[in-house]
């Protein structure tokens, strides 16, 4: 494989994430599809372009903060570089090399998520709501928005401690089933998405089944300061599926889908990656299990027919703009 100067920052990116950044030709595919270029002092163009010239200023854009890891700019790319993951390993590099983030707020946001994520497994939103209070000295900070959802059920009191499971049954008919991947959110904050996900797949006959010990999957904040960990733990989860026998996982959240997916392709390429789910879980993951978004697996198990058919609420006259 290429290398470049040592110190470099293209050399860090080639050796974290094994992306020749020198493989951008400039095209503006991946800036024309970011959605918050706007908000960028570089665009994500611009931020390729700083590290082709060993520019290491980059490391103190506000841009490489507030890249929210949504992975548009990689699917864009003609050239297939994850601008996302280049965007991970600057915030690394910059807090490796002691430079102070555009946007402190969301480091600070970045680290204790990851805190919180190694300690419980899964989000516990409210605790995290109250320690990232306390972190920037405003403790009552939307203490009003908090009781409300604490009242209607979208925020739990108590926190759920989640851990990859080391043994695991097989299910009975795992062909007609298929392992659902809520993500944190949908059992609080986002519950009406999880309420939804089920009655639509019940209502279309889809069984869905949520594996034991699922853990974050690692999206954004976590990915943003601990790229391994990140990756490890939806391959763990996916560990687990492989066990219970079922082939497919879905998720309605696209934060979630995205690091699956990344996830499938680590269990191709990523030995190391294969090694310490190994460890951690008992079992020698063999990357069987293909990751969808929950509207592939609805087209995919009932078909449009079906779906139309169902349909009690047509939406049609519906006025959405
Ligand atoms: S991953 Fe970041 S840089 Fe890429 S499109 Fe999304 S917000 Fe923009
Ligand atoms: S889309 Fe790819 S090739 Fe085009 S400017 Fe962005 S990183 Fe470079
Ligand atoms: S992306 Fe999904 S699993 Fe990850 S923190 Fe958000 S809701 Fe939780």
């Amino acid at each position: 494989m290429v290398k470049f100067t040592s110190e470099s920052l293209s050399n860090s990116v080639l050796d974290r994430i094994g992306e020749n950044i020198f493989r951008c030709y400039q095209c503006l595919k991946c800036s024309a599809g970011c959605p918050l270029v706007e908000e960028f002092d570089l665009t994500p163009n611009q931020v390729m372009r700083s590290l082709q010239l060993g520019d290491a200023a980059v490391l103190k854009s506000r841009a490489i903060w507030l890249c929210s890891s949504c992975y548009t700019c990689a699917t864009r790319c003609p050239q297939g570089i994850d601008v996302t993951g280049v965007m991970d390993v600057l915030r690394i590099e910059a807090r490796a090399r002691g430079v102070a983030a555009a946007i402190p707020e969301i480091d600070r946001f970045n680290r204790l998520f990851l805190q919180f994520v190694r300690r419980f497994g899964q989000l516990p939103e409210l605790l995290f709501i109250l320690a990232y209070n306390l972190v920037r000295g405003e403790p009552l900070r939307d203490i009003a928005l908090g009781w409300r959802m604490l009242k209607h059920g979208k925020l739990k009191l108590l926190p759920r401690f989640a851990r990859t499971p080391k043994t695991v049954e097989a299910v009975e008919r795992p062909r007609d089933k298929v392992a659902y991947f809520p993500g944190c959110a949908a059992h609080s904050s986002a519950r009406e998405y999880d309420l939804t996900t089920r009655s639509t797949a019940a209502a279309l006959a889809i069984e869905l089944v949520e594996p034991p010990g699922w853990t974050c999957c690692g999206a954004g904040a976590a990915h943003a300061s601990d790229q391994t960990l990140a990756n490890e733990m939806p391959m763990r989860t996916m560990a687990t599926i492989e066990r219970m026998g079922i082939d497919t996982v879905t998720s309605p959240c696209s934060n979630c889908f995205a690091r699956l997916k990344v996830a499938e392709h680590s269990a191709v390429d990523d030995a190391d990656a294969m090694h310490r789910v190994e460890v951690a879980t008992g079992h020698a993951y063999r990357g069987s299990v293909k990751v969808q978004h929950l509207l592939d697996t609805l087209l995919d198990r009932a078909g449009l027919d079906t779906i139309s058919q169902r349909v009690s609420r047509p939406l049609a006259g519906l006025r959405v703009a």
